[in-house]
């Protein structure tokens, strides 16, 4: 399966993503994880985006496509992906597909996943992430077992730096203008699924529900 995963931070994209892999050995591709990593190794990459990132604001269109042409042709995409995070603006759409076609591959569908602001803004400010190995928690619904640390790799369980109060309300803004016009672009190309998740296993069995028909 080949899917975008659209919907505001917070949506639960990252979750759902991670849900989907097992289904059929499908690849997460998170940019946003991808962009992190290389903040954290201080490579090049890395310090050109930080300080976008920090401040809640998007990375370059060339950065983000300079990744992914290299990352969609890896050997374990074969299998298919789920694009966490990307596309965020209409040029990245356009030269997605540029690049997909160039790839001889199609889209199977994108998701947008529709969540109400305040859940976002309450899930976002209570999220904590794994800084090893990405895993999500929430200090209300589903904190680590030991505190800070990490159930599954050990690694410290912290806030990410862009989960500021400031921050998360320039997400929002950012998302609202650059990538929610991207639901009209994938809905002209007739492969637009919306779904008003209350849960990941509610977006999940939507998405499992379109697979099939
Ligand atoms: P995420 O983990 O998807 O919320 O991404 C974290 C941050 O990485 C975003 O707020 C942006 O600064 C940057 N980022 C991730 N993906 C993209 C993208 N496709 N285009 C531009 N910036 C991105």
């Amino acid at each position: 399966m080949k899917l975008i995963l659209l919907g505001a931070p917070g949506a639960g994209k990252g979750t759902v993503a991670k849900l989907l892999t097992k289904m059929d050995g499908s690849v997460q591709i998170s940019t946003g994880d991808i962009l992190r990593a290389a903040v954290a190794a201080g490579t090049e990459l890395g310090k050109q985006a930080q300080a976008a990132m920090k401040a809640g604001d998007l990375v370059s269109d060339d950065l983000i496509m300079g990744i992914m042409g290299e990352r969609l042709k890896e050997d374990d995409c074969k299998a298919g992906y789920l694009l966490d995070g990307f596309p965020r603006t209409i040029p990245q759409a356009e030269a997605l597909k540029v690049l997909l076609a160039d790839m001889g591959e199609e889209l199977d569908m994108v998701v947008d996943i529709q969540v109400a602001k305040d859940v976002i803004l309450d899930r976002l400010t209570t999220r904590r992430t794994c800084e090893g190995c990405g895993e999500i928690y929430n200090v209300k619904s589903n904190p680590p077992k030991e505190e800070g640390k990490c159930d599954k790799c050990g690694g410290a369980v912290t806030q990410r730096e862009d989960e500021t109060e400031e921050a998360i309300s320039n997400r929002l803004d950012v998302y609202n203008e650059m990538t929610a016009p991207l639901a009209k672009f994938y809905a002209a190309e007739g492969i637009l699924v919306s779904v008003d998740a209350t849960s990941s296993d509610a977006v999940l069995d939507a998405i499992k529900a379109k697979l099939a028909s």
